[in-house]
């Protein structure tokens, strides 16, 4: 087994080899415009590659040729089994690079190598893998007709998908996109984050190694809204599959509306809640998992758990283990494998971060640990895991999504108020609930506007759970079979049999 170091990590980093274009039509190509934009590392801001900033006329491109495969039929018309074997491959090719994928996510985003290593690429190869395994055990339906008529329910891939994706968990992100939208025959054009481009740009090449035509997979980088935009408002764009901010994502129903009518699917922000009553089963793991809940991958998760609320009878005995728990997240190099808080994804998300430290101080916070930057690594962006308590709901802190380590701890007296606070949020991504009384767990859980809720642990939930928000969190869901249903369209064939 391989001795994982930071300076066996260091090492490689130096000799690696860094691909920044496009890929379109099975070629690595510059942009048409051949601008490119600069890839800097969080960890040090020092530059990693440039990149190639697409634009409309990329777009067109890929889009023509994302279309020529979809109508040639070599992807969409393949058997199902045909597509699982090339997507099982390209999972291979990636499980064969994963510690190149995994070093360039961290170096491109900033999260610890540890946890590339043993949540992102895992988690990219079992989403890969089990929609390729699902594609061919999938049935359509024959429907219930009197003898002379045969009325059949299919199923038939959308076309040209767009997959935009968010740089918090670059790879996993586009993994829950592409995953089922090419096991389903769909031809795929991805735009990465301009964050986060490198792994999206580099598994393009493998995806052409596993044999999946040209065309079928394409990347197109680029800066701010220039590629996003131009793919929201394209006429030959079935379908657009977001990962990111409520903000963007409403813009992208807006584009829709005003060119094709495409189907927008989103999964959007989040502000969730944790709430921990006094019985639940044990307070030092329920601490040890609310720190968890917000300070793993620096707080940049859209289920971070940001809004603890717990039960007013236990609030002191519950902060203290909370605050020994957030001292064990400390922010280090993320090269280093015991690190276990990398690095802010950039300058800008950093700023943001302090701005709002500042404010829960400003309206009344009380700041129990953290609330500095940090500096593990010179030049890099760093914050310390960060905790207020005596928060109210309606301060800013509460309200908005950091993505970032700040949680806001919230007191309540009985499950009307948890209720009530929970659910006072634009946002229903998750919900945690801690508690040994079973009735109350199910009350909560029912009462409680999220898609995903989690009792008695934080997280919980594998490629089986669909993945989706309630309210401005977002529409349709990633991951299990219920992805399916985003990326084809169902037709009804009826058949006069006399
Ligand atoms: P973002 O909305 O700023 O950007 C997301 C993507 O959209 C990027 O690729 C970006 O380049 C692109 N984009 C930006 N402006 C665009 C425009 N006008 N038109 C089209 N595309 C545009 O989000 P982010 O900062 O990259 O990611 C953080 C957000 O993602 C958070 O809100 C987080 O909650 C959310 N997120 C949600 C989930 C989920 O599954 N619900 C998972 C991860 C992240
Ligand atoms: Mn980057």
């Amino acid at each position: 087994m391989t001795d994982y170091t930071l300076h066996y990590w260091q090492q490689k980093a130096e000799k690696l080899s860094l691909e920044g274009r496009a890929f379109i039509g099975g070629c690595y190509v510059d942009s048409a415009s051949e601008k490119v934009f600069s890839c800097n590392s969080p960890i040090d801001n020092r530059q990693l590659t440039e990149i190639s900033r697409c634009d409309l006329a990329d777009v067109d491109q890929a889009v023509a040729v994302a279309r020529k495969s979809f109508e040639s039929g070599v992807w969409s018309k393949a058997a199902p089994v045909k597509r699982k074997a090339t997507l099982l491959k390209f999972a291979d090719l990636i499980a064969q690079h994963q510690e190149e994928l995994a070093l360039l996510e961290t170096l491109d985003m900033g999260k610890p190598i540890s946890d590339s290593m043993a949540v992102d690429l895992p988690g990219t190869l079992r989403c890969l893998r089990w929609s390729a395994e699902a594609i061919d055990k999938i049935y359509d339906e024959v429907a219930p007709t009197p003898e002379n008529e045969l009325g059949m329910v299919t199923h038939e891939p959308c076309g040209v998908v767009a997959a935009i994706v968010p740089w918090n968990f670059p790879l996993q992100m586009a993994s829950w996109k592409i995953g089922p939208a090419l096991a389903a025959g769909n031809s795929v054009i991805l735009k990465p984050s301009e964050k986060s481009p490198l792994t999206a740009i580099r598994i393009a090449g493998l995806a052409k190694e596993a044999g999946i035509p040209d065309g079928v997979f394409n990347v197109l980088p680029g800066f701010g809204h220039e590629v996003g935009k131009a793919l929201a408002l394209h006429h030959d764009v079935d379908t657009l599959a977001f990962t990111g901010s409520t903000a963007i994502a409403k813009q992208l129903m807006i584009y829709a509306g005003e060119s094709n009518l495409k189907r927008v699917w989103s999964e959007a922000g989040g502000k969730s809640p944790n709430i921990v009553f006094a019985d639940a089963p044990d307070l030092l793991a329920a601490a040890q998992a609310a720190a968890g809940a917000f300070c793993f991958n620096q707080g940049e998760v859209c289920t971070a758990g940001t809004r603890l609320l717990v039960e007013e009878s236990i609030k002191d005995e519950f902060i203290e283990h909370l605050i020994a728990a957030v001292k064990q997240w400390v922010p280090g190099n993320p090269l280093d494998p015991k690190t276990n808080v990398g690095a802010i994804v950039d300058e800008t998300q950093h700023q943001r971060i302090l701005g709002y430290i500042a404010k829960g101080s400003d309206q009344g916070g009380k700041l129990q640990t953290g609330g500095s930057a940090a500096s593990p690594v010179a030049n890099g962006f760093y914050i310390e895991p960060t905790v207020f308590s005596d928060v109210a709901n309606d301060m800013v802190i509460a309200q908005d999504e950091i993505f970032g380590s700040v949680l806001s701890v919230i007191s309540f007296k009985d499950e009307t108020e948890a209720i009530q606070i929970a659910n006072d949020t634009p946002y229903g991504l998750a919900a945690g609930i801690w508690t040994s009384n079973f009735a109350k767990a199910h009350k909560m859980a029912k009462a409680v506007r999220a898609g995903s809720v989690w009792v008695n642990q934080w997280d919980g939930g594998d490629m089986t759970a669909p993945f989706g928000g309630f309210k401005q969190s977002g529409n349709g869901r990633d991951k299990s079979l219920h992805a399916f249903s985003k990326y084809t369209e169902i037709k009804a064939t009826w058949m006069k049999l006399d």
